[in-house]
């Protein structure tokens, strides 16, 4: 049988996650939060199943998502009054960002388009372009920093280029876009009518009172995007599998055509239980940034006297570290050897990247990244157990 991804195995956070089960490892492998959904969440999904909300949902998600999903995003990004999204038009429920970013790649790409993707990049782009008959154009971040530069951009841009994908705050480096980055992206986009399609899934976690750039306060920008989240990352319940997109009327027209022909509609009874939690709760979401930077700090802390290089996480729940100074191997054996020996798993950094030589990539770069989703306790533990190294 040919395969249709011959290059592509189990992704690498099913198998850190894997072993460090086996290992018994702390696990700050995988991204996910290692404590629970909010009560009211809780009772609410259960709530929902015992008032019998349990048949298919409309297809573009329940009329109360859609509306608290678009009094969100106007709270969060739209000022402007005179801006109003129109939830029924410009919003689409999806079973979790992993769906939205499927269903918009199917949408724009046509067999032969061009897609720039930024390396390090989230695992998933890659196979969408492909399976959708993209070819992926990837340019490297600096490797200093994890800047974009954008003159390399442009000079990647050419008549097949279809569109880019952004992914801020950024997975797996923890950087943001600033606001010259935007409009950098938006020239661009606009010079040579190109898409975006803007992995914001990590749009509620940024730090030391940065603000996130979503394409949203873009209106330009926005009238050829579409804008990706998940509320497994907001509300702690990464299994609910539920997420959105939104995106000008005649994107999601077409992306709402494509959704139904791919899940027709996510599960009813989170859809019920976020609405509520939307509504009634908006302070969660307000939270998260605080909550998180303080999960940041207690591990930088914890490091600090480590023989680790602590690289900065401006958002998102990741951290990176360079072990140069800790360990002579390529980063799939170090991580494999910290998850085996040590206790303590983590994801290499190289399958965030396309390249033709991992060999050079191995001799330039020594990092991996963990996830501070977790107890402080295990924080803690982990930076213990790190900082004998
Ligand atoms: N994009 C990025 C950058 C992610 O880190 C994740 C989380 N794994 C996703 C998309 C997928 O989100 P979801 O779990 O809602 O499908
Ligand atoms: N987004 C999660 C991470 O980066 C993983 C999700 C998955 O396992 N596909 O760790």
């Amino acid at each position: 049988f040919q395969s249709k991804l011959p290059h592509l195995g189990t992704s690498i956070f099913t198998e850190m996650s894997i072993l460090a089960h086996e290992y018994k490892a702390i696990n700050l492998s995988q991204g996910f939060p290692e404590f629970d959904t909010p009560d009211f969440l809780k009772e609410g999904i259960q709530q929902a199943i015992s008032e019998g909300k349990n048949q298919y949902a409309p297809s573009p998600g329940i009329p109360d998502l859609l509306t608290q999903i678009g009094e969100l995003v106007q709270r969060c990004y739209i000022r402007d009054e005179a801006r109003r999204l129109d939830p029924m038009k410009n919003i689409a429920v999806t079973t979790g960002a992993t769906e939205a970013l499927w269903v918009a790649f199917q949408t724009l790409i046509r067999p032969g388009d061009e897609v720039i993707v930024f390396d390090p990049a989230y695992d998933a782009y890659e196979p969408d372009i492909q399976l959708s008959g993209g070819v992926c154009r990837h340019v490297a971040m600096t490797a200093a920093d994890y800047a974009i530069d954008w003159q390399q951009v442009r000079a990647a841009v050419n008549d097949k280029t279809r569109a880019i994908v952004i992914n801020s705050p950024h997975n797996p480096t923890g950087t943001l876009l600033s606001q010259e980055d935007m409009e950098a992206l938006q020239d661009i986009v606009l010079e040579h009518g190109l898409y975006v399609i803007s992995d914001e899934v990590y749009e509620h976690m940024t730090f030391d009172g940065r603000r996130h750039e979503s394409v949203l306060r873009y209106p330009d920008l926005f009238e050829r995007s579409f804008v990706i989240s998940s509320f497994g990352k907001s509300f702690h319940c990464t299994g609910w599998k539920l997420g959105y997109c939104v995106a000008p009327e005649y994107l999601m027209t077409e992306f709402k055509k494509i959704h139904q022909y791919v899940t027709f509609s996510s599960f009813t009874p989170a859809q019920y239980a976020i609405a509520k939690m939307l509504e009634s709760h908006p302070q969660h979401i307000d939270a998260l940034s605080d909550f998180y930077q303080q999960k940041r700090d207690v591990l930088v802390n914890a490091l600090k006297g480590s023989r680790f290089k602590i690289l900065p996480s401006q958002g998102t729940y990741f951290l990176l570290l360079d072990y140069s100074a800790v360990s002579d191997l390529n980063d799939l054996e170090f991580s494999h050897w910290l998850t085996k020996e040590i206790g303590v798993a983590t994801i290499p950094l190289s399958p965030f990247y396309q390249t033709d030589s991992l060999e050079e990539y191995h001799k330039d770069n020594k990092v991996v990244r963990l996830c501070f989703a977790k107890h402080d306790e295990t924080l803690i533990k982990a930076a213990e157990v790190l900082s004998g190294l």
